[in-house]
Order: structure tokens, then sequence, then C-alpha cells
């Protein structure tokens, strides 16, 4: 069984088939996901998806991109959510200086905001950071909610930066960009991080692995990031599958149910 530790199933691009995908995920080895809110209102979407599906999970939090909706009484929302038993983390958080959008002090302001809520109501976090490495390290090491633990997903950084995150107990998240012909730097992380420091995630819709480069991802892709990593660490899918699984559980503080 595959857990996938990082999706968007409420986004429109699945609007045409949702139910009929997520009613077959479990028949055909995904046995558990992790829903991630990126807005306020993904958030919401996220709560939806957990209450109709039993191997759902879900994260909620503003992404960096979005922090502009950000205001103290929507933050206020997010912590009284965040008490459902399904909402297992704070994400996804954290710094996006890809694109400029709003400006690095607001990002950095509600990034704060939001390890302080982690940290508050005792979840770990769920970090997206791109072309912002130090910023985002400075201000993790900085805050109480590093305590939290928690997934640096679709890990971009090198291995120096990589040894910072797996020093403090993070785990890295990796998904298809593992599979890609420029995937080089990302091929050295996995290489050098422990497997019992690495989950799984698909980031669905995006970042479909090779051969499904460029198409619409899912959960369902997921084995040929098994098969590359098992084939990296030179172990078998199956201790792929088994360890990854665990360290879902162990970062989210869950047990679920296998059939
Ligand atoms: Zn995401």
């Amino acid at each position: 069984m595959i857990f996938d530790t990082h999706a968007h199933y409420d986004d429109e691009a699945f609007n045409e088939d949702r139910g009929e995908l997520l009613g077959n995920l479990q028949s055909q080895g995904i046995g558990a996901v992790v829903n991630i809110g990126a807005s306020i209102a993904t958030s919401r979407n996220t709560i939806a998806l957990t209450e109709k599906y039993p191997f759902i999970y879900g994260a909620i939090g503003v992404h960096p991109n979005e922090t502009a909706e950000l205001n103290e009484a929507k933050l206020a929302w997010l912590k009284e959510e965040a008490a459902r038993e399904k909402i297992v983390a704070i994400g996804e958080i954290g710094l996006d200086y890809y694109w400029d959008e709003p400006d690095h002090e607001t990002q950095k302001h509600w990034f704060v905001r939001q390890l302080d809520l982690a940290g508050e109501v005792n979840l770990p976090i769920v970090v997206h950071s791109r072309d912002a490495a130090k910023d985002t390290l400075d201000i993790i090491k900085a805050s109480g909610a590093r305590d939290m633990g928690g997934v640096i997903h679709c890990f971009s950084y090198g291995v120096e930066m990589a040894r910072e995150y797996l020093n403090m107990g993070f785990y890295l998240g990796i998904g298809g960009v593992l599979t890609f012909k420029n995937g080089k730097k990302l091929k050295e992380v996995a290489a050098y991080a422990p497997l019992e420091q690495i989950v799984l995630e698909t980031d669905c819709p995006y970042l479909a692995p090779v051969p499904n480069r460029g198409r619409r991802n899912s959960s369902l892709n997921l084995p040929y990031v098994v098969a590359a990593l098992a084939e990296i660490k030179g172990i078998s899918e199956e201790e792929v599958m088994e360890v990854t699984w665990k360290n879902a559980e162990n970062v989210y503080r869950i047990c679920v149910p296998r059939e």
C-alpha cells in the first residue's frame, strides 16, 4: 500500500471524475491520502473531502502566494478547524520567491503566524519553499514550531539544505520530479537522505512522473516514484512502500487501517 502525503484532489482538474477516481484508489494500492489546503477556500474543500472519504486526511493552511487574503479572523478560523480529528497538519505554508506575489514581507509575516498556529494547536507543518532557502530555514529554526516536525514538501534544494532539515527531524517530500531527466539534484538528495525520513507525495494534479510527465497527475502514478526510489536506494519496491508508509503515519501522527 502507498501513502500519498500531499495531494490537491479538490482542484478543478478533478471536477470531471473526482468521485470515480477517489472511489477506486484503495483498490489500486493507494491506502491513504492527505489532501492539502493552499487557501481558505481549499482548506474548506479539504475538510469536506476528509468528511466524505475515510482514507483521506487533511492539512489546512494558506500557501505563501495566497497570503494576501489572510487576516487575524481567518487565522482564527484555521485554528478552530485544526481541532478536527482528521486534520493532521498545518499547511501548506512557507515562502515562494519564484512568484513575488505578495511581497516577501507579507509572505514572511504569515509564515511566522501560521507556524505559531501549528505550535498552538500542536500539529506538524507542511512546508512549501521555493527559491527562498535561507529565509525559510532561518524562520523555521527560530520558531517553536520546529518541535512539531513536519514535511518539507516537493523538496527542491541540495544536499546541504537537506542535512539541515534532516538534523531537525523533518521529513522530505519526494514525488514525480525524481523521475525527471533534469532531476539530478533531487536524486542526490534521495540517495543522501535516510529512507526513514522520506515520504512519498504527488502534489497532484501537478508534477506527474515520467512516463506521464505533463499530464494530469494522481496518486495512481506513485508506483513510478516508488520504482525510482527503490533503484536509487538499491532496495525492493516493497520496502520503499512499507517504510514510507510508516514515515507518513509517524509524521502525521495517525494510524491508518490497512486492508
Ligand atoms: Zn501542494
